[in-house]
């Protein structure tokens, strides 16, 4: 295993039962979707993939907070049954793969962004960090851009 430095900050439990509870009201903007193929929907609360026939909800998500010129909200997928959140010091095994990292500054400004070239997650994670304007890391879907995680200092 990979020493690894940094913190794994998966979706905060309250946005995932708010999501939960606003697909239960039946809000446009939150879908309940059954999962038809395997490594397809990423729980980002559990940080794991969701299985064949297990049903989740996709819904918008600020991954940038509003406000800023890289605000930006996307759509994300959480189990629709409570799953406990991912507090492992490790990276997220289901993950390992197909994900691309952005470098944020404390202004939430992109300013950097590295897609691994057969380097593993941590290598790239931790030479993101060695620059000290770094804050956060963002794990997105290296295809779809799609927002996976954030990783902080510890
Ligand atoms: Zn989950």
């Amino acid at each position: 295993m990979t020493k690894f430095n940094f913190q794994v900050v998966a979706l905060e439990t309250a946005v995932a039962d708010a999501a939960r509870q606003a697909a239960a009201e039946g809000q446009p903007d939150h879908r309940v979707v059954v999962v038809d193929s395997p490594n397809s929907a990423p729980c980002r609360h559990c940080l794991q993939w969701a299985k064949a026939g297990e049903r989740v909800i996709l819904f918008p998500y600020d991954a940038v907070p509003p406000g800023r010129p890289y605000s930006e909200r996307g759509p994300i997928f959480v189990h629709a049954a409570p799953c406990p959140r991912y507090e492992q010091p490790e990276y997220p095994s289901d993950f390992r793969d197909g994900r691309a990292f952005r470098a944020y500054n404390a202004e939430n400004d992109l300013i950097d962004a590295c897609l691994p070239n057969g380097e593993p997650p941590e290598a790239v994670i931790e030479k993101l960090f060695q620059n000290p304007e770094t804050a956060f890391v963002h794990a997105r879907g290296a295809t779809r851009g799609c927002y996976t995680f954030k990783v902080e200092r510890q």
